[in-house]
């Protein structure tokens, strides 16, 4: 049975980038067809800000040019990919969704940005998400709500909402998120595509407007785990402008590298299977159980009692840390400045700006984060946070005694509807699997797993899978046998 929201992960980047090699198509034509697509679709979806065409067409014959010359061994050339609006590009403005950075043009390339382009891929646009991606739907966003390829009333998740419905409704080969709490891996899963958030100080975030700089990472978003590999090798690596990237030799990974399924020891928390899930999810989490069974691998379930403490102990660290990173968008630096008032001191003018400039939600966590970090209430909750911290960074290294990888679903629930999640905290919960990976820096990767009927429309669901710090190849090796598995 195809199912509904199955992406062909043969027609992925990979295999794209090598039909232009073979000259059997071209990356100006393959531009002109996104740009076409996006023209159709972009209203409805709202997943870009705005297109970066001009350059984009300049490169891409550039490009085409060197292939017909037999100049071009770039690993990306001719990619057309698209970037999240919270990552500094020099073409176009970088405006995190907020009225505060409207006019906001960036004077530099972000880091990835800049090894992205040397590797030769195209950047077709900048897309829409959460205000300053803070969220789990996309509709906290200054300009709309992005919608969701495979169903138009629903959320497309957070807050790389924008990338994860451009590469599902094909709008780009791929596409760049940042993941705070499961900004990437999220609406990877609810969109029916790939998302990869790597070991905490495995890509550089110079450039990438912080949010909660302990937890931040940019990472990609897919048609396929390959696709995903070949974005982070030219991403990885340590950048002399963000100094908690780690000196590690980025290994190289491909298919041919793949692990048989009974070389796999994967181990499932039961908190994560027993707990209690829509209906298709749980299904489907137990249908790539089973596959993955009857395909040899080895399943240990083992306990990681924590899971559930992940949700309040993101919910005080990430918003102290984004307080005080956003203190800088004062209208005197940076950003949006009220019209001044006469008679006005300087503390009004403050004031009036960041209520003019700040949507509610990110109000909401300036506040949340001021008050868990104000004297009174320090140690009992931002120092408490972070020694919960250690404690589920201490589970994750037991639990890697007992199994290669970790499995579990990427979301409690698919995708919901747009303007049903109205109470913040229900919001805050469709992070319950994701955040944990930030709170311990280890890599996780979101792989497709079907989808699940709801109101006659199938929607994707989404399969988890973690590993211990810097071992992406070791996800990219089980989440391409995974995939593969779930996706007959
Ligand atoms: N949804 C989470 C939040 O709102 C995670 C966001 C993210 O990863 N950027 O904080």
């Amino acid at each position: 049975m195809t199912d509904p929201c199955n992406i062909d992960r043969r027609d992925d980047l990979t295999h794209r980038i090598d039909a232009m090699r073979r000259g059997e198509t071209t990356a100006t034509d393959r531009l002109e067809a996104s740009l076409t697509a996006i023209d159709r679709r972009n209203d409805e979806l709202n997943a870009y800000h705005e297109t970066l065409e001009d350059t984009a067409r300049a490169v891409a014959s550039e490009i085409d040019g060197r292939i017909a010359r037999g100049e071009e061994a770039r690993p990306l050339a001719g990619a057309i990919l698209a970037v999240k609006d919270n990552i500094c590009t020099t073409e176009g403005r970088t405006t995190c969704s907020s009225r505060m950075l409207e006019n906001y043009r960036s004077p530099f390339d972000a880091t990835v940005i800049r090894r992205l382009r040397d590797a030769g891929a195209i950047l077709v646009g900048k897309t829409n998400l959460d205000e300053f991606a803070m969220g789990s739907g996309s509709e906290h966003c200054a300009w709309g709500p992005v919608r969701n390829p495979w169903a138009t009333d629903r959320v497309p998740g957070g807050s790389s909402g924008g990338s994860a419905a451009a590469v599902a409704a094909d709008l780009c080969d791929a596409a760049l998120g940042s993941d705070t709490g499961g900004s990437i891996r999220q609406p990877a899963a609810l969109c029916g595509v790939v998302g990869l958030k790597p070991t905490y100080g495995r890509i550089s975030r110079y450039g990438l407007v912080a949010f909660g700089s302990s937890l931040d990472q940019i990472g990609p978003i897919c048609r396929s785990v390959r696709d995903a590999s070949l974005l982070y090798s030219v991403m990885a690596g340590v950048d002399p402008h963000d100094a908690t990237t780690a000196e590690l030799e980025v290994e190289s990974w491909n298919e041919s590298m793949r692990p048989a399924p009974d070389q796999l020891r994967i181990g499932i928390p039961r908190e994560q299977r027993n707990a209690e899930h829509h209906p298709g999810v749980s299904e489907m989490f137990e249908r790539a159980i089973d596959r993955l069974e009857a395909a040899g691998t080895s399943i240990v379930e083992l306990d990681l009692p924590l899971t559930d403490q992940g949700i309040s102990t993101y919910y005080v660290i990430a918003p102290a840390e984004a307080s005080s990173n956003l203190g800088r968008y004062d209208g005197i630096r940076y950003g949006h400045r009220a019209k001044p008032m006469p008679g006005e001191g300087l503390e009004e003018l403050y004031a009036r700006t960041r209520t003019e400039g700040f949507g509610p939600e990110v109000r909401r966590r300036i506040m949340l984060g001021t008050y868990v970090l104000s004297a009174g209430y320090y140690d009992a909750y931002y120092k408490r946070a972070l020694q919960v911290r250690r404690l589920i960074r201490e589970e994750y290294d037991r639990a890697f005694e007992q199994c290669d990888l970790l499995l579990g679903p990427t979301t409690p629930g698919p995708a919901f509807r747009i303007g049903a999640e109205r109470d913040p905290v229900s919001e805050y919960l469709n992070d319950v699997y994701t955040v944990n990976a930030n709170i311990a820096g280890i890599p996780a990767l979101s792989i497709p797993a079907g989808s699940t009927e709801v109101d006659g429309v199938g929607l994707p669901i989404g399969v988890h899978l973690q590993a211990p710090p810097f071992a992406e190849s070791r996800l990219f090796g089980a989440g391409s046998t995974i995939e593969s598995i779930l996706a007959d």
